[in-house]
């Protein structure tokens, strides 16, 4: 993927939620997947980081059901294929049964008017 030059890392990563996409970046010095998107390699500092479209699928990390109002809602981490995490929640499931190690695949759903990457169970 060609890297737009001069435009936010937020924004690129966006632009590609808005399209569908689960958008990372993959750093040309030391191969490490970056996440969230940024100017610099946190690893070793090269700002030679290239956009990379993520699968979208990857496995539950962590979990936890957090209350509120509303009912109850999950926030997990989420360790994708590519080789980063990333805070999201997984939907389709009771906040409170959503398994450690479960696969999980993307999904881009529409929050506030924004497009928003959350996660659902793969059924095997
Ligand atoms: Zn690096």
């Amino acid at each position: 993927m060609t890297t737009p030059t001069g435009v936010a890392p937020e924004v690129v990563f966006r632009d590609g939620l808005a399209a569908g996409e689960l958008r990372f970046q993959r750093c040309q010095a030391c191969s490490a997947a970056v996440f969230p998107p940024r100017v610099l390699c946190p690893g070793c500092g090269s700002d030679a980081l290239s956009w990379q479209r993520s699968s979208g699928r990857g496995a539950v990390y962590s979990t936890t059901a957090v209350r509120g109002r509303d009912g109850a809602h999950n926030v997990a981490l989420i360790d994708l294929d590519e080789g980063f995490r990333m805070m999201s929640r997984v939907e389709g499931v009771a906040a409170d049964r959503v398994l450690i190690g479960a696969r999980v695949g993307l999904a881009v759903v529409e929050q506030d008017g924004q497009p928003v990457a959350v996660f659902r169970e793969e059924r095997s």
